[in-house]
């Protein structure tokens, strides 16, 4: 048998087919020998289907079986966005290997890490912006790109099989206000010196042209809020900090103080403000000065975009807050995109404040946001620059992934590989004669956060809760005597069913009776087996609820022998 060549391969374990939680794998070596570096951590925010749950994390058994066999180097942070930083502390105690990033991203790790009771102390390597690091057998570059969070970077990954470019988010904005810019002159050289392959951002794969600037926005802003004859709200992502930053320099302009209202907020501007990207502008005001400042003399700057409940802006809209109230004729500004999923929660927000007499203004009424990721005219122009042998499309749902797939091919690149999570591409051989193609499967999960635990996706508990937020519970606990005869009469208990079925019945009854009919007719021996007894009372409470009622709830018999 010869010997497997060297190979440098790909895998996404989340973020590819999906939105969110993106985790990159890269594997370098012969098969079965890899050494493996992880790329981005993240979560995604979970659909109300799933009840009790809030944030999903990608399953890492994969990463974890690798680390055994000591094969995971590293894992890199592009930026500190959560859907790609924001599992950190719940999953690094799987991985145990040190985490690549650049300073702000690190920084606002940090703050996050310290703010979660018993979070883990994780094993640091700070790398300057355009700096380089070798992890094991990847020489890693963080190649600086504007993006809606400062400090975010692609990386240049340089193996012995040739130089991979892993994009991260990233736009070309040649004046973002706050952080890095995509610079042609660095991109071009990677092209010049050979990009063999390219693992890119699809988000906006479908928009036509050029994002517009960061700056464009912000003299949106600045004319709204120099307009505006009252109080402005102004509500947005807490780490964009080039959109608070423009937001804070409008009213200082107009002579207005600024306002934070939100943790998640503070967090961030704390850190901004240790990184000096908020230089040259007053301090911010904390919610309990709102009260005191004039209508016209004051900008709140809040969280809440997205329609989270709990959030100030959810809170001011039902007018809850303990410190932030509108009044009829001030403004509120969603400098924000409403995320799929999201249209409803923020739908009721907009309602509720337009009922209050607030003037709300969206992204519809103006260009008071602007999206951190390539639209076409920019993917178009980073194959230019970086002119790669192959393209791998990733972060995105599927059609974002095969738009971007027909643009790269469309841009002159000669393999254009589509996967979804769990697919491992090869990127490279040492094996010239071996394709870039999806060439093996490696598992693939979802964690769900559960209060302060992970369980997986496929957990009982969680299609439990699914049936109990469905059609309810009933409990029903029954004496038996070892005989097999019943001790008193059998307890019964309902959670969310209905008082009576359709023929008018109360259900308590119709329980009971179907409850004292089955064990009526059990025959002897049968009743002498607790479980036996279980298994017929809870098919025949099911099957008396579905008679009467149409649904059949979960149903827990307890047996006690006496
Ligand atoms: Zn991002
Ligand atoms: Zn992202």
């Amino acid at each position: 048998m010869s010997k497997s060549p060297d190979e440098l391969v790909f895998a996404a374990l989340g973020g590819v087919g999906e939105i969110g939680m993106n985790l990159g794998v890269y594997g370098y070596g012969p098969k079965n020998r890899r050494k493996w570096l992880a790329v981005d951590l993240g979560i995604s925010f979970a659909p109300p289907e799933i009840p009790g749950i809030d944030i999903i994390m990608p399953d890492v058994a994969f990463l974890e079986e690798e680390r055994e066999r000591g094969n995971l180097v590293g894992l890199v942070l592009t930026h500190g966005h959560e859907d790609h930083v924001g599992a950190l502390v719940d999953l690094w105690p799987k991985l145990g290997c040190p985490v690549y990033t650049t300073p702000f991203t690190h920084a606002l790790a940090e703050a996050r890490r310290l703010g979660e009771p018993g979070a883990p102390k994780i094993p640091f390597h700070v790398v300057p912006s355009g700096g380089r690091a070798q992890i094991g057998p990847f020489d890693v570059e963080f190649l600086p790109v504007a993006h809606s969070i400062p400090d975010s970077h692609a990386l240049g990954l340089r193996t012995a099989l040739g130089l991979v470019v892993h994009t991260g988010d990233w736009k070309i904005d040649p004046t973002p206000v706050v952080g890095n810019v995509t610079d042609p002159a660095r991109f071009s050289a990677l092209g010049d010196e050979g990009v063999r392959a390219v693992v890119c951002d699809s988000t906006n794969a479908i928009r036509e042209g050029i994002s517009p600037s960061e700056t464009d926005v912000q003299g949106v802003l600045a004319e709204l809020i120099g307009k505006a004859p009252h109080r402005v709200a102004v509500t947005t992502f807490a780490s964009n900090v080039a959109r608070i930053r423009s937001i804070a320099e409008a009213a200082m302009r107009t002579g207005r103080e600024c306002v934070l209202v939100g943790r998640a907020m503070e967090r961030v501007i704390t850190v901004a403000r240790e990184q000096h990207l908020l230089d040259g502008l007053p301090p911010f005001r904390s919610a309990d000065a709102y009260g005191f400042l004039p209508r016209d003399k004051v900008v709140a700057i809040l969280t809440g975009s997205q329609g989270e409940p709990r959030a100030a802006l959810a809170r001011i809209a039902d007018d809850d807050h303990p410190e932030i109230a509108l009044s009829p004729g001030d403004q509120v500004i969603f400098s924000s995109r409403t995320i799929p999923g999201n249209e409803r929660a923020v739908n009721r927000i907009i309602n509720a404040l337009v009922l209050q007499g607030v003037k709300v203004i969206t992204d519809r009424d103006g260009l008071v946001h602007v999206s951190g990721h390539p639209r076409r005219g920019e993917l178009e122009q980073m194959y230019k620059w970086l002119r790669p042998q192959v393209s791998v499309p990733v972060h995105g749902e599927p059609l974002h992934l095969s738009e971007h797939a027909d643009l790269a091919r469309a841009a002159g690149v000669r393999e254009v590989v589509r996967l979804v999570d769990g697919d491992m591409v090869r990127l490279a051989s040492a094996d010239p004669s071996l394709a870039a193609e999806v060439i093996e499967e490696v598992p693939v999960g979802r964690l769900y956060k559960d209060g302060h635990v992970l369980v997986a996706s496929a957990d009982s508990s969680i299609a439990e809760r699914r049936r109990m937020s469905f059609a309810g519970l009933v409990s029903v606990a029954v004496a038996m005597s070892a005989k097999g005869e019943v001790v008193g009469d059998p307890m019964i208990d309902l959670s969310g069913v209905p008082q009576r079925g359709s023929g008018g019945k109360l259900l308590d009854d119709v329980i009971e009776d179907a409850v004292l009919d089955c064990l009526d007719g059990l025959p002897k021996p049968r009743r002498r087996d607790p479980d036996a007894v279980a298994e017929s009372l809870t098919r025949a409470v099911r099957g008396a609820l579905n008679a009467s009622w149409g649904k059949k709830p979960l149903c827990h018999v307890l047996v006690i022998t006496v």
